[in-house]
Parts: structure tokens; sequence; C-alpha cells
């Protein structure tokens, strides 16, 4: 599903170094990402998901060459392929919860907003106990009913990628476990791959594998 190979990234205003030289995920795979506060598992998401576009290396995502992708093209792959949580929600304020969850049918012309597709929105937002909230906007939800919201807008259009950016960071141990249920159990039904960054370590058994992000850090010991 996903297939890195020398990667390297900096921001044009920072000192920080990314490289990767080699990161497989399979299909269907759930691997776990750890590591401390700015060793650059945002970064890695956003190059994966083509939001940022490395200096140097491949990625392929579902056998695609990310960064050769045109600004267009890549924003439809995005949203055709990859479910993305991210790690401060980016919620639009002046839509519903309804509306978030929805928003990837609004903005990407391939995906078409039927009754199927409202429906499992309905189903998720149910699963994610916020079944009860879907006309209130953002600003009338609580941050752990907000990252649900995320959670449910990155599922709601079957993608074969999950990432997940510290999805389950504002909710008590209960909701954490019975979210990554819930992502877990949709992963397996779209035959999807989860790539999550968390800070949660007694969620990591739950993976089949952890990366440990420090390695990656330019200049680290390998
Ligand atoms: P993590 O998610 O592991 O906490 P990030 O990927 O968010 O780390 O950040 C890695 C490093 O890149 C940090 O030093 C951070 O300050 C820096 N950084 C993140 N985003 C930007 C940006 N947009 N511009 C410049 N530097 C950034
Ligand atoms: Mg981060």
């Amino acid at each position: 599903m996903i297939a890195v190979q020398d990667l390297s990234f900096r921001y044009s205003d920072a000192s920080f170094r990314l490289h990767v030289p080699q990161f497989e995920l399979q299909d269907r795979e759930r691997v776990a990402i750890v590591g401390p506060s700015g060793s650059g598992k945002t970064t890695l998401l956003n190059l994966i998901a083509g939001i940022l576009t490395p200096q140097a290396g491949r990625i392929d995502v579902a056998g695609t060459d990310v960064a050769q992708l045109s600004d267009v093209d890549r924003r439809r792959f995005r949203a055709s392929t990859i479910g993305f949580v991210f790690q401060d929600f980016a919620l639009l304020d002046y839509l519903s919860a309804r509306q978030n969850i929805l928003y990837p049918y609004r903005i990407t012309p391939a995906l078409t907003l039927d009754a199927k597709a409202r429906a499992r929105a309905e189903a998720l937002a149910v699963s994610c106990g916020i079944g009860d909230k879907l006309d209130r906007h953002p600003t009338a939800l609580s941050q752990g009913e907000q990252q649900r919201v995320a959670i449910c807008r990155a599922l709601v259009t079957q993608p074969k990628l999950i990432l997940s950016d510290e999805a389950t960071g504002n909710l008590d141990p209960d909701s954490k476990s019975r979210i990554l249920d819930l992502l877990f159990e949709q992963a397996a039904e779209a035959g999807a791959a989860v790539l999550a960054v968390t800070h949660d370590h007694e969620l990591l058994p739950r993976f089949e594998r952890v990366l440990d992000f420090a390695q990656f850090r330019e200049g680290a010991e390998a």
C-alpha cells in the first residue's frame, strides 16, 4: 500500500530534516508510529498524503508515485484513496457535524453523495457515539466529540489507506479502545491499511507492527 524509498524532506524555513531510507506498509496492514514530539511523524503522514512534497526520494501509495502527480490529481487521488484523521481535526466551523463528515463528497467530483453515503455517515456517527450530535457545529462539540467527527469523515469514503494522527489523543481510555475498534473494524471491512501515530502505549499491542520514529531523525544513530 505504501512504499517509501530514500525520502528526504525539510521545511524551507526550518532546520528540521527528515530522512526515511525505507518504509513499507502492506495492504491491510496495521502499523503504529511512535516517537518523540517533533520527530517528524506528522510530516511523514503529510508526505504520504501528498500534502507535502519531498525534496528527494519516492513515495508510492497504492502503486502511484504521489510526488509526480499534479496538484489537482494529487487532491483527487487523496480523496479517493486516503482517509486522514488530522491531529488538529481540521473541521470546518461553518458546517454541521454531518456536513463535515460528508465533506469529502463535496470536494471530490469522483465521489457521489448518494443515500448510501448518507446512511454510512449516520451509521458511523452512531457507532462513534455522536449520532445525536450530527446537526451541531464543531464549536458546540467537546474536543472528544470533534475528534469523533474527524474520524467519521476519514472513514466515510471507505478509503484503502487510513492515516491517523493521534486520533485517540483527546479521549478517555474506554473511548480510545472503542474508537480503535471502530477504526480497525471499518478498515477490515473496506480492506484498508492503517498507519496511526499514537502516544497511547497501551494500544500498541493491537497493531501488527510498531515503527519507532526516533531512527528517522536526520543524523540519528541507525
Ligand atoms: P511530530 O508530529 O513528530 O511531533 P512534526 O512532523 O509535526 O513532528 O514536526 C517535525 C519538525 O518540523 C518540528 O521541529 C516542527 O517544528 C517542524 N515543523 C512542522 N511543521 C512545520 C512547518 N509547517 N514549517 C516549518 N517547520 C515545521
Ligand atoms: Mg504530530
